[in-house]
């Protein structure tokens, strides 16, 4: 089977001391392409030189994340526009709003980089990789962001699809509106765990056709590898409890995953 990690974080340092043996070992899993998603300024060059490294297999996509938008100075408002026209970059992100992160990065810092984000997809006609995270039972990011999709993107028309809302993790509600607006719904570990059986039945209501897999790597590790570091290997087992759920065989699930992902990210 062939299967795609559509939101790894291979350069992150959890993966210092093996990365080369953990990418030799993820492309003998199943898993013949990943997205290295790089979340801020230092993160941008190499995340491109890893998609050089390994031509044709990785991809890249590029932003800044909420959790760290307040990095956004001028240095990085000045770089990201040429590295997003960069020919291995595949998509803006990831990018949004954290509402469970608010400690960190203050709500108006978020909404101001991430309307920025938005901007320069509209510019570059790329599609994006939305992190959307709510604190507890409070949906408010989830409602400004649609918002904010309605009046200020305009999604790349060369795209099939052209986002994402990466880590699903809400109500059939959220992933209705993140559908209507065109969006792909991005599934990995969490869908796994015990408590969230809300996920699993929103995903089923949604339905194959609309999900793309993803490990979101070195973090969420899926059921039963829970506290270990997480790779892009592990896509296989997280597929294997989508289609168990879902009730398809895991062979169906890769074929339109696996193109879903290649028609969000425009890769061959
Ligand atoms: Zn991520």
């Amino acid at each position: 089977m062939n299967f795609i990690d559509s939101h790894a974080h291979i350069n992150d340092e959890a993966f210092d001391q093996d990365r080369e043996q953990v990418i030799q070992r993820v492309f003998e899993s199943g898993v013949y392409k990943f997205i290295e998603i790089a979340c801020e300024r230092h993160e941008w060059k190499p995340a491109i030189a890893l998609c050089e490294k390994y031509a044709g297999k990785v991809a890249a996509a590029l932003g800044i994340h909420p959790q760290v938008a307040q990095t956004y100075d001028e240095a990085a408002r000045a770089a990201l526009p040429q590295f997003l026209n960069n020919t291995q970059v595949a998509a803006v992100g990831e990018i949004g709003l954290d509402y469970a992160y608010l400690h960190a990065c203050p709500k108006e810092t978020q909404l101001k980089v991430f309307e920025e984000m938005l901007d320069l997809a509209n510019q570059v006609q790329k599609p994006i990789v939305l992190h959307i995270r709510r604190e507890e039972e409070n949906y408010e990011p989830y409602d400004t962001t649609f918002a904010m999709l309605k009046h200020l993107w305009k999604p790349a028309s060369s795209s099939k699809y052209p986002g994402v809302l990466h880590c699903f993790s809400a109500r059939y509600e959220e992933a209705k509106q993140a559908l209507d607006q065109g969006l792909l719904l991005g599934i990995n570990g969490c869908f796994t765990y015990k408590k969230n059986e809300y996920i699993r039945e929103a995903v089923k209501k949604a339905g194959a056709d609309k999900l793309i897999l993803e490990t979101d790597c070195p973090y969420l590790s899926p059921q039963g590898k829970r506290g270990t570091r997480n790779d892009p290997s592990n896509i296989p087992l997280i597929a294997q409890w989508v289609a168990d759920y879902l009730d398809m065989p895991i062979q169906q699930l890769a074929e339109i995953t696996t193109q879903n992902a290649l028609d969000l990210y425009n890769l061959k």
